[in-house]
């Protein structure tokens, strides 16, 4: 109880966003081929999975395949270091595909004509909470990735979607959480 109160006390001083911005939620920065970074997705756990909200620029005007990765690590130019789609119920691939989709697989992004996305999309029956069912941050993350074609929804095994031309890492960032936390006592002994 005192902790909670010495925490809230903290929150009103510093206006924390304890209360609008759970631990969870974490901004992902996005890159293209080039190591540029051309904008973020801002992620946040919803009763329905995880929401993204995308704000990029600088890609080519028109849809793009969009999926989650099941290896957080991007290492441009061609993004193989992220992997297959994130898979972990072992479907098929495409949002159309009867025997699918990966809970990787998310809808078409658009570009409008000056090459901006601004839009939102939920990642249905994922959790950003650690050892959960079909964690996005377990086993050093997950990624999220952009093509230069839009998914046609059904092709094995990414949709036939082209390229990757964008990607952007989610994992555990342990400089985001570097606050108290009620866990370790021996790490309070660090220096
Ligand atoms: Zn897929």
């Amino acid at each position: 109880m005192r902790f909670l109160l010495i925490a809230f006390s903290i929150c009103v001083l510093t206006a924390c966003q304890l209360t609008k911005q759970p631990e969870t939620a974490r901004t992902v920065e996005m890159y293209n081929r080039e190591g540029d970074m051309v904008g973020t997705a801002k992620l946040s756990e919803d009763p329905d999975g995880v929401k993204v909200k995308f704000e990029m620029e600088g890609l080519i005007p028109g849809f793009h395949g969009l999926h989650i990765h099941e290896i957080g690590e991007c290492e441009p130019p061609d993004f193989k270091s992220a992997g297959n789609h994130y898979n972990p119920e072992n479907k098929k691939h495409g949002l159309l595909h009867p025997d699918g989709p990966h809970i990787g697989d998310l809808p078409n992004i658009e570009a409008d004509s000056s090459g901006k996305v601004d839009t939102e999309q939920t990642i249905n029956d994922a959790t950003l909470l650690e050892g959960k069912k079909n964690s996005l941050i377990d086993k050093g993350g997950t990624s999220i990735v952009i093509t230069a074609e839009p998914d046609d929804g059904l092709s094995q095994i990414s949709g036939d979607s082209g390229q990757r031309i964008i990607c952007g890492e989610i994992k555990d960032d342990k400089d985001e959480t570097d606050e108290e936390e009620p866990t370790n006592p021996a790490e309070t002994e660090k220096k």
